[in-house]
């Protein structure tokens, strides 16, 4: 009787989540570095979904929680930080977009969560190389029925420009830093957002993929200095296509994950800026700003939402505002004097969590629509010739 009906509510409640859902916001506390243990931590309790830290005020101490859909504290391993992200990665073969975005100040371990540490062992990778072996991985134990394709585009947003990691120079070289090109975001109601001039690789191994990852990392790394560390400063993008094709229906699904490292939440001090760091710090602010100004925009249902103020906003407009299915991980550091970026992006994060997605879309084409594509595209053809 009345149990029933509860669970029966539960149940749709639940439907209901994962049709429309939020943002997921997932919380990563980094460990203290080694030799760094008599530090005090800024992180007073995590239980749950809950993290409670320390803030200092006017009479002493106070404390602060704030809830995520998960929080991992400084000793959960990149396996269990992944671990229930597998039904997000099926929905990429399902038809479905995907993005998955690393926030956080610089230091805090976005790009430890995303890539791994500098030396990546099978225990240490990160997101990006687990999502794409678990692509691969159900693709395959699919293969009686859909035929999947799947390709990678890697990119970086710097100083407001758009490039491409996965260039060579001809001799799998890094190529020179002054030959980046300049690539510009096109909208296609077939593909959504996405940048048609970087370099779209088909992959078929997680080895492709590993090597990719590498070629993108050294292009990135490319005019890092120790006083100016690009990949700090700068957005990365690892984006994922995958077509399946039903063996029985011709039908064609597409789905796209974007995975997202990016810059240092931190603010940069303007006033002791010049030159290129003053530049970057304006550009960067930008982006980030911009994502803020989205995020709350969103999170009040305005009717406009300003995603052309920023490439960054642009590029995940999909997934943010869509019906795309997004998660966050927020990162902070342990660190006590890092309490006032911890608190900022805390409270960013939190904001994010109210964000509430639209259904989230299978992109699919039937085969009779795929049919009349293909027909109008060859007219097209056919009228192009005639010109
Ligand atoms: P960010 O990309 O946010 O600037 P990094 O990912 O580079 O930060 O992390 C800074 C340092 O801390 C790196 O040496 C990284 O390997 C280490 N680190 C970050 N998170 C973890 C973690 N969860 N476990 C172990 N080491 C970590
Ligand atoms: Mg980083």
């Amino acid at each position: 009787g009345y149990h029933r009906v509860l669970e029966d509510n539960r149940k749709l409640y639940n439907q209901v989540q994962d049709l429309k859902g939020s943002i997921r916001v997932y919380c990563r506390v980094r460990p203290f570095f080694p030799g760094q243990s008599n530090h005090l931590s800024s992180v007073e309790n995590i239980e749950d979904g809950t993290i409670t830290v320390n803030v200092p005020s006017k009479n002493g101490k106070g404390r602060r929680s704030f809830n995520f859909n998960k929080v991992f504290g400084p000793s959960a391993t990149q396996a269990e930080v992944f671990l229930d992200m597998q039904p997000l990665i099926r929905s990429v073969l399902d038809g479905f977009n995907v993005c998955i975005f690393a926030y956080g100040q610089t230091g805090s371990g976005k790009t430890h969560t995303m890539t791994g540490p500098k030396e990546i062992t099978e225990k240490s990778q990160g997101v990006n190389y687990r999502a794409l072996s678990d692509l691969f991985l159900i693709a395959d134990q699919r293969r009686d029925t859909f035929h999947y394709d799947i390709s990678v585009q890697m990119i970086e947003i710097y100083n407001e420009q758009v490039r491409d990691l996965l260039v060579t120079d001809g001799t799998n070289k890094r190529y020179p830093f002054t030959s980046y090109l300049v690539l510009l975001l096109v909208f296609s109601s077939q593909k959504g957002l996405s940048v048609p001039d970087a370099s779209l690789v088909p992959v078929s191994s997680t080895i492709d993929v590993i090597e990719l990852m590498n070629l993108g990392q050294r292009n990135r790394a490319v005019g890092a200095t120790a006083l100016n560390d690009r990949s700090s400063r700068s957005h990365s993008c690892l984006t994922v296509h995958v077509q399946g094709r039903d063996l029985a229906s011709g039908a064609i699904l597409r789905g796209c994950m974007h995975l997202v490292d990016l810059a240092g939440s931190e603010r940069v001090d303007k006033s002791e800026a010049t030159g290129d760091r003053l530049k970057e710090a304006q550009h960067i602010n930008k982006s980030l700003s911009a994502l803020g100004d989205v995020i709350a925009s969103l999170a009040q249902k305005n009717s406009h939402v300003p995603y052309r103020n920023s490439k960054l906003t642009q590029l995940l407009q999909d997934s943010l505002g869509g019906q795309a299915k997004t998660l966050m991980f927020v990162h902070i550091s342990p660190e006590c004097d890092a309490i006032g970026e911890t608190i900022s992006t805390l409270k960013f994060a939190e904001r994010v969590a109210t964000v509430e997605l639209g259904a989230a879309r299978v992109n699919k084409d039937s085969a009779d629509v795929k049919e009349l594509k293909e027909q109008i595209a060859s007219l097209k053809a056919a009228l192009a010739r005639k010109e």
